[in-house]
């Protein structure tokens, strides 16, 4: 499963909060749900899924505003970045990669929920596009 051990930091805009995580990404995707759209402002948000138990906050818990309950979005409380999603009962987290200060060894392999997509905005490269949230 892991690629190696090597551990990347990642960290909010205004840098209280600061997190680690193994480069042992099981999967990377651009999401286009409302929701993503919402929380980060943007066209789509590229994430990455990782085991939750492989992702440390070193910095900054007390500064983390959870946003929903169990399944919940982690911001800052201060700049509102948005670190990462625990998801699937808890079981793993969705790092948002715009907030990885190194670089991961995964790349985004498919659009997702393209079906919610914003009509402003066209998806230009050969990724494969799912209405939903894949399953193999
Ligand atoms: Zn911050
Ligand atoms: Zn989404």
């Amino acid at each position: 499963m892991a690629q190696g051990t090597k551990r990347l930091r990642g960290e909010c805009l205004c840098r209280r909060v600061g997190y680690e995580v193994t480069d042992a990404f099981e999967y990377a995707m651009n999401c286009h749900c409302s929701n993503c759209r919402r929380a980060t402002g943007s066209a789509f948000k590229p994430f990455a899924g990782i085991r939750a138990t492989e992702l440390t906050v070193v910095r900054g818990q007390d500064d983390i505003m959870r946003f929903g309950d169990g399944t919940h979005d982690a911001h800052c409380a201060h700049c509102g970045s948005l670190l990462y999603s625990q998801v699937r009962d808890g079981a793993y987290m969705h790092v948002t990669l715009g907030t990885l200060v190194d670089t991961p060894s995964i790349r985004p392999t498919a659009h997702i929920f393209v079906g919610s997509k914003a009509p402003w905005f066209d998806i230009c490269d050969a990724l494969p596009q799912f209405n939903e949230f894949p399953t193999d």
